[in-house]
């Protein structure tokens, strides 16, 4: 009897999971018209340097107003539409609305830099590159203000040409990062092979460190590590004082998190930015915006 209870129960959780896959799944359908109608738009997450206290810049992240079911975030298409190719023309939108944008702060003398996230597919889409070179130009933006971030998992998912890919990534001067690393097995035999300028250590460590010293010293280690191959560790998650100091005390670079600030409309960022009431770690908070 328990037993069919448990079978229920299972039933049940399946047929909400396969119709929130399906609901889903029909969304990318929508994509190709939902960028012509200008459904889908940026919100960005301020970075925040460790070492002088100021934001150096922000990351771009990507959600739908969708007429009907209203703000849909990326974690409930971004995987779907990346199965395809229709996360070619979403990432072009993605790229060119961060740059229109990053330019639009660069004239006002809002100097950040941008990192925007980019599916593997994206990587080996030939035409990108030509088509950000253009679009950097035209904007007369730098290369090295603009960051790609790739998730370590989709490098480690075919080494090999996705190194290629982000060589000629590098090439350009576009700034790279690993994004969500610690998750995706990496093997320390191509860590020093990936040409990226940052490592962005995933949230799931942060949220840990503090309670598993273990994982402390994984992070710890991580940073340490990162620095002696030339790269610069952003921590990812930092959602509270703890987080935010114990990532200083480690030399960390740079955090990200609920704590500094959520991600937010292009305005609102402009306004947060102008109160500079952010958490800073304790020897940089003298140092002022
Ligand atoms: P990500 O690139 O690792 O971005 C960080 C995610 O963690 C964001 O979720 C952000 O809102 C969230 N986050 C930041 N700080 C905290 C914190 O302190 N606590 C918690 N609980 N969460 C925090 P979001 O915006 O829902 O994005 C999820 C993922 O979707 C991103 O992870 C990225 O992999 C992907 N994504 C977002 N925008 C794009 C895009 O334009 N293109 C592609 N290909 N992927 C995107
Ligand atoms: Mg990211
Ligand atoms: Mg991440
Ligand atoms: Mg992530």
């Amino acid at each position: 009897y328990a037993g069919l209870q448990r079978g229920a129960r299972f039933a049940v959780y399946d047929i909400a999971a396969d119709r929130t896959s399906r609901e889903n799944l029909a969304l990318v359908g929508e994509v190709l018209d939902s960028i012509r109608e200008e459904q889908f738009i940026l919100h960005y997450q301020p970075k925040l340097n460790l070492a002088n206290g100021k934001i150096e810049g922000v990351e771009a992240l990507v959600r739908w107003q969708h007429p009907v079911r209203g703000m849909v975030p990326p974690g409930d298409f971004i995987p779907q539409v990346e199965s395809t190719d229709l996360i070619l023309p979403l990432s072009r939108w993605v790229i060119e609305a961060a740059i229109r944008q990053q330019a639009e702060w660069h004239a006002s003398g809002l100097k950040l830099t941008m990192a925007v996230n980019l599916s593997v597919t994206n990587l080996y889409d030939e035409s990108l590159l030509k088509d950000v070179r253009a679009l950097l130009k035209a904007y007369g933006l730098r290369a090295e203000s603009l960051e790609f971030e790739v998730t370590e998992s989709a490098i480690m998912a075919d080494p090999v040409r996705a190194l290629e890919a982000l060589r000629a990534v590098r090439d350009l001067g576009i700034h790279l990062s690993i994004d969500d690393f610690g998750t995706g097995y990496s093997s320390l035999s191509y860590l020093h092979e990936i040409p990226a300028d940052i490592v962005k250590i995933d949230r799931s460590f942060v949220t840990r460190m503090n309670d598993n010293e273990k994982v402390g010293r994984i992070v710890e280690s991580t940073i340490a590590l990162s620095h002696y191959l030339n790269m610069a560790v952003v921590a990812e998650g930092v959602s509270n004082r703890r987080h935010l100091d114990t990532v200083a005390a480690y030399g960390c670079d740079a955090a990200q998190g609920f704590l500094i600030a959520r991600p937010m409309e292009a305005s609102a960022i402009e306004d947060w930015l102008k109160k500079a009431d952010w958490p800073r770690p304790e020897d940089t908070a003298s140092i002022g915006p």
